[in-house]
């Protein structure tokens, strides 16, 4: 820190900590840029980061994970309320109209792998875990019955009653299925809205639409959940609306059907996969008890979550890695145990467990649309690095030339990534941040 602070070149490293936008492990780019004139090939604008601090330009590391760049993690976040947003509202090229189609909030849960420790509330009410009166005691002499009214913090939260009688192979296997489990649903709920329309899926898409927003959360017991917005539109997507017979309530009933039907099965090991019993459908109005605004915000913060805050690592299990001594809860242990277990079965290779085992075997995306549902993040990412080359031009650090004129000529090398300790705080005090815990080298 004190090294950095008396460093000559202090404030010009201080201001791309600051454009930086407080990225807690920018990445280190060493290159240059030319600028050439087309018809007579005069050099114009050289740009090299050799007079940069160190020689390297430090730019963000645009993660979506909140746990490895806050900073980041934010401006994903707000790009994916963004993103929602437009399309259940409009904006950012979706039409306003989109708002009067008809539109739902689903939540798919996953099935019960065995008792686990909760926290249920009913009117502001704590109730008690899982009272069984006849729960009696299970195959290994633990008693299936918890009356405890566990606070928000318990880190029992989520851990199963009795370890040895959890189903911890399908709760990953369910994992590692669940994004073709929502490709099926995806496809039934077509089939069936068109079925209860009297039409063929085909002859669906001449009239209606479905367009899908979804993200995944990873509940307490380590399994993921869906939650999507699913919106009707006219044959045309958000720019045409739908026809009057495709109503919200069709559309509910589809998705009930759809959500109860579809299954996924794991052949090598000849077990099936649904959705849990608990379906969550609500329509989203403008302003009603599920607001658009609330949707969005509800998305977008899951968007930047990871399995992380189920207690599990935020990176690769390595091959050396002692799972013994990894600082993880016991339940996510179990978990990744079963990922590294089942995935030195050959049959069941094509869902890379042993790779996803810190995901606890979920290798999908987390939050993902259809083609239609509104603008996309590159979109928005495109005009917010628009609107950044516009300041740089004001600022006299690029030159002013028009595209088609100009020859480009860029060379652009990574060299690294992230800050020091000392520069970790330095940043924190400079963008105003909250100062990050100081850990080693695998806080990358
Ligand atoms: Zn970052
Ligand atoms: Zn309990
Ligand atoms: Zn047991």
């Amino acid at each position: 820190m004190i090294a950095r602070l008396h460093d000559p070149e202090f404030s010009r490293w201080a201001r791309q900590i600051k454009r930086a936008g407080g990225c807690r492990q920018p990445i280190h780019l060493r290159g240059k840029v030319e600028h050439y004139d087309r018809a007579t090939g005069q050099l114009l604008h050289r740009y090299s980061t050799l007079h940069e601090p160190n020689g390297v330009l430090r730019v963000p590391c645009k993660t979506r994970r909140a746990s490895r760049c806050p900073a980041c993690a934010e401006v994903y976040r707000a790009d994916t309320y963004q993103l929602i947003r437009a399309g259940l509202v409009g904006g950012k090229g979706v039409p306003e109209t989109v708002s009067t189609h008809p539109c739902l909030f689903i939540t798919l849960t996953a099935p019960s792998f065995g008792a686990v420790h909760t926290r249920r509330e009913n009117n502001g009410k704590v109730l008690p875990c899982h009272a069984r009166r006849d729960g009696g005691t299970c195959p290994h002499g633990r008693t299936m019955s918890c009356t405890e009214r566990h606070r928000a913090d318990d880190p029992c939260l989520g851990e199963p009653l009795c370890p040895d009688c959890y189903d911890y192979d399908g709760s990953v296997l369910f994992n590692a299925i669940s994004p073709e489990l929502w490709r099926r649903f995806t496809l039934a709920l077509r089939r069936r809205f068109a079925r209860l329309n009297g039409l063929t899926v085909k002859a669906l898409s001449e009239y209606a639409g479905i367009a899908f927003a979804k993200v995944a959360e990873y509940q307490r017991r380590g399994v993921v959940h869906f939650h999507a917005v699913i919106r009707l539109d006219g044959p045309d997507g958000p720019h045409s609306p739908p026809p009057a017979w495709a109503t919200a309530d069709a559309l509910t009933q589809a998705v009930q059907h759809a959500a109860a039907a579809v299954t996924a099965e794991v052949k090598p090991l000849s077990r099936t996969f649904r959705w849990g019993t608990q379906l969550d459908v609500r329509p989203i109005t403008m302003n009603g008890d599920l607001t658009e605004q609330a949707v969005a915000a509800y998305i977008a913060k899951y968007a930047t979550k990871a399995a992380e805050c189920v207690g599990t690592l935020d990176r690769r299990i390595q091959p050396l890695d002692n799972l013994d001594a990894l600082p993880i809860r016991e339940h996510a242990r179990h978990l990744i145990a079963a990922c590294m277990r089942l995935g030195e079965h050959p049959g069941l290779a094509e869902l890379r467990l042993t790779h996803w085992a810190h995901m606890l075997g979920f290798r999908g995306h987390f939050s993902t649309k259809s083609r239609h549902y509104s603008t996309t993040l590159g979109e928005l990412r495109a005009a917010r690095e628009e609107h950044m080359r516009t300041q740089e031009f004001t600022t006299g650090r690029l030159p002013l030339f028009d595209e088609d004129t100009v020859l480009v000529v860029a060379h652009w090398a990574y060299a690294g990534q992230g800050l020091s300790a000392g520069e970790q705080l330095l940043a924190a005090a400079i963008t105003g941040r909250q100062t990050p815990h100081l850990g080693g080298p695998d806080d990358r």
